[in-house]
């Protein structure tokens, strides 16, 4: 998908309207009519209540995305299109979602042609990590830029990336895994079915995992009071003094950062922008990963790179989802 040399001008570029924008994800979907400048004209969510099935799924989506429309007073005719962002795998070009671990019982679902049969308008399929990265390239923290990276941690890392303002997708939309570089070799089991992925370090799951194993080898800690930790109790504990959360809470910015290091190395991007829950932790994440990235990165790809927290936050999934519509829209590629 070719978009334009800097994201201010594909903005620009865009002729008024609006799109639906879908998101499908393991826990959560969520539907918003989004205008052609990025505002959320309405934004709803529901649980995905995947145990379901996908024909139960399909049908709440296809609910949402109705109720979606018509909470704004947006004509179907002003809609330029539908865009979904869904958890991967899948075939974008297809249109088809393959077998997402995330989805059970999906498997090689015809998405695209299902909602366009029902509510009747042009839709695009895109990894909801890879429109994400649409999203904040075009309205969010990557405005402007031309060479950007997009990484959101979340229960685990998706990612993606914008090449001299092209959207990477890969052959079939499923490439920018921008999470499941290997950080270390032999390392954790990461949900891949790889070791050693950046995910399987960094990632929400991956945090408290790491909390639990070192509460059970005995370090002591406020966090061991808990019934369950997660990554939010950790970032908390950091941020309150307790030493084995600061400590954990350390390591995961050093570990990012590693990651990091080597996608700067390779991209020289000029922003990376990181979203997701864990971000939003708090407790010095980004000054450590800025620290023990750009310190690891080579001096003239590092220079002039920025890594900053993502602007779209909540909205980000819907935003994104509809930004592949704008674009597609804009530029006539497919
Ligand atoms: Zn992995």
């Amino acid at each position: 998908m070719k978009i334009m040399a800097r994201s201010g001008d594909v903005v620009a570029g865009f002729s008024g309207g609006y799109a639906l924008g879908l998101d499908i994800g393991g826990t959560k979907l969520a539907a918003g009519v989004v205008r052609s400048d990025g505002a959320v004209a309405s934004l709803l969510t529901r649980a995905t209540g995947a145990a379901d099935g996908p024909e139960r799924v399909i049908a709440r989506l296809l609910d949402l995305a109705r109720d979606a429309i018509s909470e704004t007073d947006v004509a179907s005719a002003q809609l330029a299109g539908i865009g979904i962002g869904c958890v991967g795998p899948l075939d974008s070009v297809r249109g088809v979602v393959q077998n997402p671990p995330n989805l059970p019982g999906w498997l090689e679902v015809p998405l695209v042609a299902r909602v366009e049969e029902a509510l009747g308008l042009p839709t695009r399929l895109e990894n909801d990590a890879t429109a994400a990265t649409l999203g904040e390239f075009v309205y969010g923290a990557g405005r402007g830029c031309g060479h950007m990276l997009y990484l959101t941690i979340s229960t685990g890392v998706g990612g993606g990336a914008v090449i001299d303002g092209v959207l990477h997708r890969g052959r079939t939309g499923n490439g920018g895994e921008l999470g499941h570089i290997v950080v270390v070799h032999g390392g954790r089991r990461c949900g891949c079915g790889s070791r050693g992925c950046l995910e399987a370090y960094v990632s929400g799951t991956a945090i408290a995992a790491r909390a639990r194993e070192r509460l059970a080898a005995g370090s002591p800690s406020s966090l061991a009071a808990l019934p369950e930790v997660t990554a939010a109790d950790v970032a908390a504990a950091a941020s309150a003094g307790d030493g084995l959360a600061a400590e954990l809470w350390e390591e995961t910015g050093d570990i990012l950062g590693s990651g990091l290091a080597g996608l700067v190395n390779i991209f020289e991007p000029e922003v990376v922008v990181l979203g997701g829950g864990v971000t939003r932790g708090g407790a010095g994440l980004l000054d450590r990963v800025r620290e023990s990235a750009l310190a690891r990165a080579m001096p003239a790809v590092a220079r002039d790179c920025r890594i900053v927290l993502a602007a779209l936050g909540d909205r980000v999934g819907v935003v994104g989802a509809a930004t592949a519509v704008f674009v597609n829209s804009s530029t006539g590629l497919r």
